[in-house]
């Protein structure tokens, strides 16, 4: 008999306890500590590093790259694919170049390898898509991603 009455005691003290918890976690006095995503858009930190994008520069109208191919030989991953335009030999750009943003893990070596300084991160964070191949991100959309770089300071000659 005094063990049930002792059951019954443990289990009343542990239904308090619980209750406890929960109501300091209603309380309106404790603060907020989430985010009420979408409808409240998350204050990205200055330094946030997202996906390699490809600005591009205002004077050429498209990006810095020259087809080298670093980034594609350093990204652990092997999502990136470059193909050489040779059309013109004195004129090195990518006629192709993709990235699989699906398995991006944003490291940044791709941008650090690159020696135009080209591939720049973006600030965007919401790469969902419904297909794979909407994950494959093409020059275009890397262009656009990476929006335009500002126009380069005019050097003046010396007289
Ligand atoms: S950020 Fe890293 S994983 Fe993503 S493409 Fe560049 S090297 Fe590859
Ligand atoms: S390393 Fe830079 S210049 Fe070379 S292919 Fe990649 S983005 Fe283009």
């Amino acid at each position: 008999m005094s063990t049930i009455l002792s059951d019954i005691k443990n289990s009343f003290v542990s239904i308090i306890k619980g209750l406890k918890v929960t109501a300091i976690n209603w309380s309106i006095l404790r603060p907020c500590v989430t985010e009420l995503y979408p409808e409240q858009r998350p204050q990205l930190p200055e330094a946030y590093r997202g996906m390699p994008t490809l600005p591009v520069r205002p004077e050429t109208g498209r990006s810095d790259c020259i087809a080298c191919g670093a980034c594609a030989r350093m990204c652990p991953e092997h999502i990136i694919t470059v193909e050489v335009d040779k059309t013109d030999p004195k004129d090195r750009k990518p006629a192709k170049f993709s990235i699989d943003i699906s398995r991006c893990m944003f490291c940044g070596l791709c941008m650090e390898v690159c020696p135009k300084g080209c591939l720049r991160p973006a600030r965007t964070f919401e790469l969902a898509s419904r297909t794979r191949e909407g994950m494959i991100y093409n020059l275009d959309k890397l262009n656009e991603l990476g929006g335009q770089l500002p126009p380069e300071p005019e050097t003046k000659l010396e007289s």
